[in-house]
């Protein structure tokens, strides 16, 4: 029998390339590869290496239906946030498992995002939509404090900071003007032009990752957030899972999250969900038709040992999946915070940090010598921490001894 073919849609950054490719190769299918520039083997390699200009999924979807003509294609995936639209355009076009572009294409915009979770009633925060070319004064003048501004086309919190009076939001303002005027921003288009004013939600933040397979939602996990992200910016850092929170608040959770996928119009794949959570339940930050970013689905693993990659492939190519539920122990991951920028000069002490007992890895992901932007002009980390225990407390915990032991030495 022939090997299921699977075309992968690989944006330009990404962490997670190689995960996927592993999965991939386990399940051994025959591994497409498309990518918005040339790569240097294409020539050598024309069926497997593709290009594909991932901003014009109209143009992708036409390419693609050509190309299946004489090499059909089984499953389409999307590895990031930036491939997610162009994946479900060439997914319908091709007529294969895939979300609707619509429904992909409102979660990449923050301010589609909120009007459509707005008619169908999820809770979330109040929120306005501003120009750029708007009086910051004036919109300070209006706004209700504490907020939250944010553009409405980046992600990894770049740019998203707090206000608590009108000096801040001016103050705020300036800074993501500055960043929307960035060249490759602004190439975003319109949504480059607009900034969000969200109201404020206090509270303690989750994420959850969950699998939406014909609309109907399964949660593969809830991470709590330790760390409190109260402002006035919003650097992720430790993820820990299962949640501690009770069985009725996780309920509650996954019930929020299924009815924002459901308002949003989508059906089939991964999505990774931010909410906070109050006196009044929780509150929808933001639903992401993607699964969790950076490394840190290493920290997952379902079954006998499957992993997210793995599972998000078997998903696309409808093939079955022998369980969804996490391997039992506890686990954490910690996106290692940009303490301040500059050019980062060495790293010390990573030996130590990985014989923390408890750690399974510690990974630089920026060079020597790159130069390191903090939140919110910033959205890379320097690194990740996994650690794995029996009890989440102890995952944190260990994440912690891990991190006070790694020495950066910045210039
Ligand atoms: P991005 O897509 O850039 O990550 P988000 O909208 O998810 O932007 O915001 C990033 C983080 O900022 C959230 O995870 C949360 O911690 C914080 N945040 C965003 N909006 C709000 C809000 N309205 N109230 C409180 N915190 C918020």
């Amino acid at each position: 029998m022939k090997p299921a073919r699977l075309l992968l849609l690989v944006p330009t950054t990404t962490y997670r390339t190689e995960d996927f490719v592993e999965a991939a190769r386990r399940l051994h299918v025959d591994l497409v590869v498309a990518a918005e520039k040339p790569n240097t083997l294409a020539a050598a390699l024309p069926d497997h290496l593709l290009t594909l200009p991932f901003n014009d999924p109209a143009t992708a979807a036409t390419l693609m239906r050509e190309y299946v003509r004489t090499r059909p294609i089984d499953a389409v995936v999307p590895v990031d946030d930036a491939t997610t639209v162009v994946a479900a355009a060439i997914g319908r076009a091709l007529g294969l498992r895939a979300n609707a572009p619509a429904a992909v294409s409102a979660t990449r915009n923050k301010q589609s995002m909120r009007e459509t979770l707005a008619r169908a009633g999820i809770r979330q925060p109040g929120f306005v939509v501003a120009s750029t070319a708007d009086d910051p004064q004036v919109v300070a003048a209006g706004a209700r404090y504490p907020c939250v501004l944010k553009p409405l086309v980046l992600s990894a919190s770049r740019g998203v900071i707090r206000a608590d009076t009108e000096a801040d939001l001016v103050a705020a303002w300036q800074r993501i003007s500055a960043i929307l005027a960035e060249a490759e921003v602004q190439a975003l288009g319109e949504g480059a032009r607009k900034i969000l004013v969200e109201d404020f939600v206090p509270g303690i933040e989750v994420a959850l990752e969950g699998m939406l397979t014909d609309g109907r939602l399964t949660t593969l996990a809830i991470f709590d957030k330790p760390d409190p992200l109260d402002g006035p910016f919003f650097e992720e850092t430790i993820y820990v899972t299962p949640s501690r929170l009770s069985a009725a608040t996780q309920k509650a959770i996954t019930d929020c999250a299924a009815q924002a996928a459901g308002a949003l119009g989508l059906s089939d794949g991964p999505i990774h969900v931010e909410l906070r959570i109050n006196a009044s339940g929780p509150w929808l930050i933001e639903l992401a038709a993607r699964s969790i970013g950076g490394l840190c689905s290493r920290t997952l693993s379902f079954g006998t040992g499957m992993s997210l990659e793995e599972i998000i492939l078997r998903h696309a190519l409808g093939w079955p999946i022998a369980s969804l539920e996490r391997e039992r122990p506890a686990a954490g991951v910690m996106m290692i915070p940009i303490p301040r920028g500059g050019v980062l000069e060495r790293v010390n002490s990573l030996e130590a940090a990985r014989a923390v007992p408890g750690i399974e890895d510690v990974t630089i992901s920026m060079h020597q010598g790159q130069s390191i932007v903090p939140l919110p002009e910033g959205s890379a980390y320097l690194g990740f921490i996994f650690s794995r225990a029996t009890t989440p407390a102890e995952a944190e915990a260990s994440l912690r001894r891990a991190h006070a032991l790694l020495e950066f030495t910045i210039r």
